[in-house]
């Protein structure tokens, strides 16, 4: 672990400030770093996802834990000092690279790492990371619908992302990202942090949540897809009614002609608006709507 002084001493050795534009804010209470590592129980046949390793102060911990670990840092600069100070480290893989290749995918290479991986590990995959705050929710998100799903998730996050994520329907944050936890598994915020706990400070709070993902909950979606683009179709117009919603259907979903019957199988009232139903009531129309379509 690096305390502020040295993440701010390997900073000057290479003539770098920390990037706002990468959201770089390195945590530097090194409690609330053991903390994150102690939650998520990491043993000798897991696989860790570092996402924005940063210098590498959380990976020493998470390589001392781990089967394997897989880095990925944007930054250049950075993932320079970080496989610098854990040169000794032979279960970790560096990513100098974006996360993401785009908002609904991970980077290729990131993918093909955690697969081949899973080839030699027989442990979870688990995403641990300070996440940089602008590629949380679509990093989640996709390690949640795959290809390469997280057994679990321990994360700081911006606070405002983790009350969506733990929001429930009807509430002004609920959102895509507080259904799909929801019929994933089961998120929790582990604790609120304070902007002094990171170097430089961030302008909001934070907060550290923790994901397990349910098999039994999230086998019940019968196609993924179809209830991805469920949820998107009716939650891309959450104060219109359900009925309304219907009819602005795209791709497959617009080959639905029996909304109405199908809210009825579900047990949904039609007049009711996407932000008042739960992650439940998701499945029941888009497995609904994948018998339909069959
Ligand atoms: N984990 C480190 C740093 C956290 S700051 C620590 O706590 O000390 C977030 C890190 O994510 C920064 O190092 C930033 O450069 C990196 N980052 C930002 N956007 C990224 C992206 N799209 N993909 C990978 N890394 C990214």
């Amino acid at each position: 672990m690096h305390t502020k002084r040295q993440i701010q001493e390997l900073l000057d050795s290479v003539g770098v400030r920390p990037n706002k534009r990468f959201g770089q804010h390195f945590l530097i209470d090194l409690n609330l770093m053991r903390l994150l590592v102690n939650s998520a129980n990491i043993n000798d046949n897991d696989i860790v996802l570092e996402v924005g390793c940063g210098t590498g102060s959380l990976t020493g911990e998470l390589v001392e834990k781990a089967g394997f670990v897989i880095a990925v840092e944007l930054d250049r600069t950075l993932a320079g000092l970080a496989k610098g100070s854990l040169a000794n480290a032979d279960n970790i893989e560096f990513i100098n690279a974006d996360v993401l290749k785009n908002k609904n995918t991970l980077s290729p290479t990131v993918i093909s790492a955690l697969e081949s991986a899973r080839e030699k590990y027989n442990g979870r995959v688990l995403l641990v990371a300070n996440l940089p705050y602008n590629v949380a929710s679509p990093t989640m998100l996709n390690l949640i619908t795959g290809p390469v799903a997280a057994d679990a998730m321990y994360v700081t996050v911006q606070k405002e992302v983790a009350d969506r994520m733990t929001a429930v329907p009807g509430s002004g944050d609920y959102g895509t990202l507080s259904i799909f936890l929801s019929v994933a598994g089961d998120v929790k915020t582990i604790r609120v942090l304070r902007p002094t706990v990171f170097w430089p400070q961030p302008k909001v709070d934070s907060a550290m949540i923790g994901f397990v993902r349910k098999e039994e909950k999230y086998r019940r979606i019968e196609d993924m897809e179809l209830f991805r683009e469920t949820v998107n179709l009716f939650m891309g117009h959450r104060r219109k009614t359900l009925t309304a919603c219907g009819r602005l259907a795209r791709g497959r979903l617009a080959k639905i002609n029996n909304w109405s019957e199908i809210f009825e199988r579900g047990g949904i009232v039609p007049t009711s608006r996407p932000e008042q139903l739960s992650g439940e009531d998701y499945i029941a129309i888009a497995n609904l709507c994948c018998s339909g379509l069959a």
